[in-house]
C-alpha cells in the first residue's frame, strides 16, 4: 500500500490508476490494498462491467439472470452514463466482474473493538448487560488509548468486504465521557474521502442508571445523527422515562433515533409500542427512527407479531437486525411482508461483547437466505437488498433499475455472474468505488 502515496493517488485520475498503474506497477495493487483519495476523481470509465439486464423464465419461474457487459462512465462522484461495451476503449478493465451497489453496514460499533490488536475472545463471566457495564467501566480507559487507530482498521476491513458506509454507535457514558466520540471523529475525518458514516450517540451504560443525561445532551449538540438508547426498562427502570428523554433530545436537535432493544417480554413490547406511538405523534421522526435487534419480535405469537409489524410499517419505524440464529430467529420475512424497513449490520467485530463478525454484510444477506429458505434464483437476488440497503439492480419483474445516469457512483465489483450467485456464495469483493473514487482493489 505504501507504494502508492496519498499524493500520487490524488494526482491520478481513476483511469490512470486502474489501467496504467495496474499495468506498470502491479505490486501497487497488492492483495487487499486499501487506497486513499482526497477528492473525487474527475472523470473515468470502466469497461467490461457486468450488469444484470433481466430474468430468464421457464414455466413462469425465474431460472437464470441475464447479464451483459457495459462501459460505465463516472464523473464527479456520480454515474454519468451506462454505455455499450467497447473492449478496446481506453478505460479501466472490470474484467467481466459484476457491478453491484456498494454495501452498507447499518449497525456497528467502530469506537470499541479489539480488531487491529491481538485476538481476544469474549469472557464467559460477562453475562448480562449490567455485567458488561461494570466490565466496560474497567476496560474502556485502556481501549480508548488506541480507539482511533482501531476504528481506522475496522473501516479498512469493511471496505475490503465491499462496504462504503456505516452507521456507527458510539459510547456516551461517564467512563468515556465524550472521548470515544472524539476519537472516532478523528478516524472518520482521516477516512472521509473513502468512507461514509453516520453516528448514533449511544448511552451504553443507560441514560439514568449511569447519570449520562448531561453527556447525552452535549453529544446531541455535536456532529452526530441519531440519539441512541438501551433497554429502557431493564437498565433505567422505566420505558417511558428513557424513551421520553430520547424523543425530546432527538426533536430538540433534529436527529433520528436508533435504540438497542435486547429485552423481551412485556417491557420489550411496551418499548416498541411506546416508541412507535411517539413517532406517530411526531412525524419528524418517521423514517428516522429505528429499533436495533428488537429480539422481542422473535417471541411474539403470530397475530401479535403481524399487528406489531403493521404498526411499525405504518409509523415508518425500521428494524435493524444482525440476523441472529440459535435461540433467537427474527421474523424478518414477516417484517418485509408488512413493509417494515429492515436493515443489517455486523454490530460487533471481535470485541468484548461478541467474538464473531467478519465485516461482511453480504454474508448477512447469505445468512438470511439460508435461515429463511430463500434458495431460488429470484429469492436469492432479492436477498441482496439487505447488503445494499434496499437498492437492487433488477426489480421483481426483472426490469433493470440500477445503475442509472445520476446515481451515486458508490459501487462494488464482485467475482460473481449475478446477484443470486453473489448472495449464495458470498462472492469475493474485487474492488470498491466510493463516490467515484476507487478506494479498494483486490
Ligand atoms: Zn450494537
Amino acid at each position: 500500500m505504501e507504494s502508492i502515496s496519498r499524493k500520487t493517488f490524488i494526482q491520478s485520475s481513476g483511469l490512470l490508476l486502474a489501467s496504467e498503474i495496474l499495468v506498470k506497477k502491479p505490486d501497487a495493487f497488492a492483495s487487499g490494498a486499501v487506497l486513499r483519495a482526497n477528492k473525487p476523481a474527475k472523470k473515468w470509465t470502466l469497461k467490461n462491467v457486468r450488469l444484470e439486464t433481466g430474468f430468464m423464465y421457464e414455466d413462469g419461474e425465474v431460472i437464470a439472470t441475464q447479464t451483459g457487459l457495459f462501459r460505465v462512465e463516472i464523473e464527479d462522484g456520480k454515474i454519468k452514463a451506462v454505455l455499450p461495451n467497447d473492449p478496446k476503449a481506453e478505460a479501466t478493465d472490470a474484467k467481466g466482474q459484476l457491478m453491484l451497489p456498494a454495501f452498507r453496514d447499518m449497525h456497528i460499533h467502530l469506537d470499541k473493538t479489539f480488531y487491529g490488536g491481538p485476538w481476544k475472545a469474549r469472557l464467559a463471566k460477562n453475562r448480562s448487560v449490567k455485567d458488561m457495564i461494570v466490565f466496560e467501566q474497567k476496560t474502556l480507559p485502556e481501549l480508548l488509548k488506541t480507539s482511533t487507530y482501531r476504528a481506522e482498521k475496522i473501516i479498512e476491513l469493511l471496505q475490503s468486504k465491499g462496504t462504503n458506509f456505516a452507521r456507527s454507535h458510539v459510547n456516551i457514558e461517564p467512563t468515556s465521557k465524550l472521548d470515544s466520540l472524539k476519537n472516532l471523529q478523528k478516524a472518520i475525518e482521516n477516512k472521509k474521502d473513502t468512507f461514509g458514516t453516520e453516528l448514533v450517540a449511544f448511552p451504553q451504560h443507560g441514560v439514568f442508571y449511569s447519570h449520562s443525561e448531561q453527556l447525552m445532551k452535549e453529544a446531541a449538540a455535536m456532529d452526530i445523527d441519531f440519539i441512541g438508547g438501551l433497554d429502557p426498562n431493564a437498565i433505567d427502570g422505566s420505558v417511558e422515562k428513557q424513551i421520553d428523554f430520547i424523543v425530546q433530545l432527538a426533536l430538540d436537535h433534529s436527529k433520528g433515533i436508533d435504540i438497542h432493544l435486547h429485552e423481551g417480554g412485556e417491557p420489550g413490547l411496551r418499548t416498541v409500542e411506546y416508541l412507535t406511538q411517539k413517532v406517530l405523534e411526531n412525524p419528524a421522526l418517521a423514517d428516522k427512527t429505528f429499533l436495533s435487534h428488537c429480539f422481542v419480535l422473535a417471541r411474539l405469537e403470530k397475530p401479535k407479531l403481524e399487528e406489531t409489524a403493521e404498526k411499525l410499517a405504518h409509523a415508518r419505524v425500521g428494524v435493524i437486525s444482525t440476523v441472529p440464529f440459535g435461540n433467537t430467529i427474527m421474523p424478518i420475512p414477516t417484517l418485509y411482508r408488512y413493509g417494515v424497513n429492515v436493515m443489517t449490520g455486523n454490530d460487533s467485530i471481535v470485541d468484548h461483547w461478541n467474538t464473531f463478525g467478519t465485516g461482511s454484510v453480504l454474508q448477512k444477506a447469505n445468512m438470511m437466505a439460508q435461515l429463511y429458505g430463500q434458495s431460488t434464483e429470484l429469492d436469492l437476488s432479492r436477498c441482496l437488498k439487505l447488503a445494499t440497503c434496499n437498492i437492487l439492480p433488477l426489480d421483481e419483474k426483472g426490469k433493470q433499475q440500477w445503475p442509472k445516469a445520476g446515481d451515486e457512483a458508490s459501487v462494488v465489483l464482485v467475482d460473481a455472474s449475478c446477484s443470486a450467485e453473489a448472495v449464495a456464495r458470498v462472492s469475493p469483493v474485487k474492488a470498491l468505488v466510493h463516490h467515484g473514487n476507487l478506494v479498494y482493489r483486490n
